[in-house]
């Protein structure tokens, strides 16, 4: 058994991963934050290898043990030197690679040998082949490598019935791919890639780090980044206030006893605005928007010619990406795949189908719709009250929780009304109403005064809103029960509607037919299969004829009247053969009206 186990391994710049299909689905091995084996190799002070976290632990205070970005070099003739080694970028590759198979034997309690490993669209066939040997020295062989956009769009949908074309747009630490894949019956093809090799949320970590230190030097005549321990523990405050800058609109950044000043501690504490990040890396958003058009244009494709947009890697979860991206492609955007193990999923994915398994795509709770409310903001150019402004945008994973700031209009509002709304158009009159809180009782203050409101939504589909006025705390809170089918529900109600337009008396007719069932049954008589289709058909054949007759008045016959009534007394008699008898008749009347 443990031979059919083909493992798929992302194995990334920064970060690795490595999946495998159980019960027709893939599962990444690993637990919360430990899925993602950090692609660093080092020695540790005693001469240990270390791989992975403790790896990457001791990388700032001990560079010269510490291996990072090995991807970056394979291929190439070069030599890395460890303690008193020196090894090839493949060796160290095998580490990360063996780590990773022994994460899996321990998970699967099984010896796994064989593996299906990611690589860029860019690679060249050294690269690849370079990769391949890495694996090999890992004692895994290497049923193929394959494009990371590829994998990305397996996890979509591995078998789709119709050619689709996928655009990826993959923004990892270190690296920004964007690449057209081309999917039909199996056969995938990556249409065209770009990229930058050296963009990436690390780049967003260093803008934001460098923006905190200028400050601070400003201010201290010091700079932490002149101390070596100082600079990583903000670096890494920075990142972790980045990622929480993509679900809130302001994080606190506090760091105490960051330096010394003539003896006294200096401390560091600072609200960063969701929209002071963005300005920071907005160029660098830019840099990667131009490659899409470019991939767009090498590809020969328009974005309306587009079936999905996929997002892959960890920075794709900024908020002014998906904002950016969506306005440039006019498209929804997907992201309900886990944008970090996205790739060793779908390794794990063409795994399982060179193994001949049945594997569908993966499948996530998501909200199909955007949810938001109604704002002041500007509706094609001018400003309107009308405007839709969404905190939970579709397709994100349940459960979500979002927070977006607003502010109040005019000098003095005593109250804010939150008006939810939920839909995709940018004028919420065309959005779905579905719930309303008050937010009263505002301190007097001029205009501009933060409102925040959160969105929390279930897996349940349970919506709880919350409206907090920023500076005081005062808060109201609404919960919106269904609110996903609530919206389904009502879509429906209007889908039935229109369709009844459409057809005439469609409605009625099913009306009868479930009459005529509950009634029989009401009387503790099923209506028998035959019955029922005769039913139905002559219920059909009635709706037609009222149809011929509204339509046209010649073909208001008298004997169609007739027929008509006594098929319907026939129908509530339940008389089986006066209804076959009587609609084979009224089909020849239906039939001669219609043709002549
Ligand atoms: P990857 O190389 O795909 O693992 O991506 C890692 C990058 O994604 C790092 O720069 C992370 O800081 C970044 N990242 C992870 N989670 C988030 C998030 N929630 N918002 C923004 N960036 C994130």
């Amino acid at each position: 058994m443990g031979e059919e186990l083909i493992l798929g391994i992302d194995l990334g710049t920064t970060n690795s991963v490595v999946a495998v299909i159980r019960n027709g689905e893939p599962v990444v091995l690993g637990e919360g934050e430990d899925r993602l084996l950090p692609s660093v190799v080092g020695l540790g002070p005693d001469g240990a290898l270390l791989v992975g976290a403790p790896a990457r632990n001791q990388g700032v205070l001990a560079p010269d043990r510490t291996v990072r970005s090995i991807k970056r070099k394979i291929g190439q003739e070069t030599k890395i030197q460890l303690g008193d080694q020196q090894y090839t970028p493949q060796e160290i590759s095998a580490m990360i690679l063996r780590t990773l198979r022994q994460r899996a034997e321990k998970h699967l309690h099984l010896p796994v040998r064989k593996a299906v490993i990611t690589v860029p669209a860019f690679f060249d066939e050294n690269q690849r082949q370079a990769t391949r040997e890495g694996g090999e020295l890992a004692g895994l062989e290497v049923m193929r490598i394959i494009n990371e956009p590829t994998a990305a769009s397996l996890t979509y949908d591995p078998t789709p019935d119709r050619q689709e074309r996928i655009l990826v747009y993959d923004l990892g630490g270190g690296t920004f791919d964007v690449s057209i894949v081309s999917l039909e019956e199996g056969v995938v093809e990556v249409l065209a890639s770009h990229g930058d090799t050296h963009l990436g949320g690390d780049d967003f970590d260093q803008l934001l780090l460098d923006h905190l230190c200028d400050e601070f030097a400003r201010e201290h005549r010091l700079d932490p980044r002149d101390s070596l321990a100082a600079r990583s523990r903000l670096l890494r405050a920075a990142e972790d206030a980045k990622k929480q800058l993509s679900f809130e609109p302001f994080v606190t950044l506090q760091e105490e006893f960051l330096l010394e000043s003539n003896g006294k501690p200096l401390h560091l504490q600072r609200e960063i605005a969701r929209r002071e990040y963005e300005e920071l890396i907005e160029p660098l958003i830019l840099k990667t928007l131009r490659c899409v058009d470019d991939v767009l244009d090498d590809a020969h494709v328009a974005a309306n010619q587009l079936d999905k947009v996929v997002l892959v890697g960890g920075a794709s979860r900024t908020p002014l990406v998906h904002r950016l991206l969506q306005e440039q492609l006019g498209q929804p955007l997907h992201f309900e795949v886990d944008p970090d193990l996205c790739v060793a999923m779908g390794a794990a994915i063409q795994g399982g189908l060179i193994a001949g398994m049945d594997v569908g795509r993966v499948l996530v709770d998501i909200t199909p719709h955007t949810l938001g409310i109604q704002a002041i903001a500007e509706l094609q150019g001018l400003p309107s009250v009308n405007a839709f402004s969404p905190v939970i945008e579709r397709n994100t994973p349940l459960p979500a929780t979002r927070t977006q700031v607003y502010h109040t209009s005019y000098d003095g509002q005593e109250a804010a009304e939150i008006n939810v709304f939920q839909g995709e158009d940018p004028d919420v009159r065309h959005n779905q109403q579905i719930g309303r809180l008050m937010l009263e009782g505002l301190a007097d203050a001029p205009m501009g005064k933060e409102i925040l409101v959160r969105f929390r939504l279930d897996l349940d589909g349970l919506l709880h809103v919350t409206a907090a006025e920023r500076a005081t705390g005062l808060e109201q809170q609404a919960r919106i029960e269904n609110a996903m089918s609530r919206f389904r529900e009502e879509e429906q109600a209007a889908a039935r509607q229109r369709l009844a337009m459409a057809f005439g008396h469609v409605d009625e007719v099913e009306a009868e037919a479930e009459h005529a069932e509950a009634a029989s049954q009401s009387a503790g008589e099923p209506l028998p299969d035959e019955l029922r289709q005769a039913v139905h058909q002559a219920q059909a054949l009635i709706a037609r004829a009222e149809q011929l007759s509204a339509a046209d008045q010649e073909a208001d016959d008298d004997e169609m009247g007739e027929l008509v009534n006594a098929l319907r007394t026939a129908i509530a008699a339940r008389s089986l053969e006066d209804i076959q008898d009587i609609t084979a008749k009224l089909d020849d009347v239906i039939y001669y009206l219609e043709e002549f």
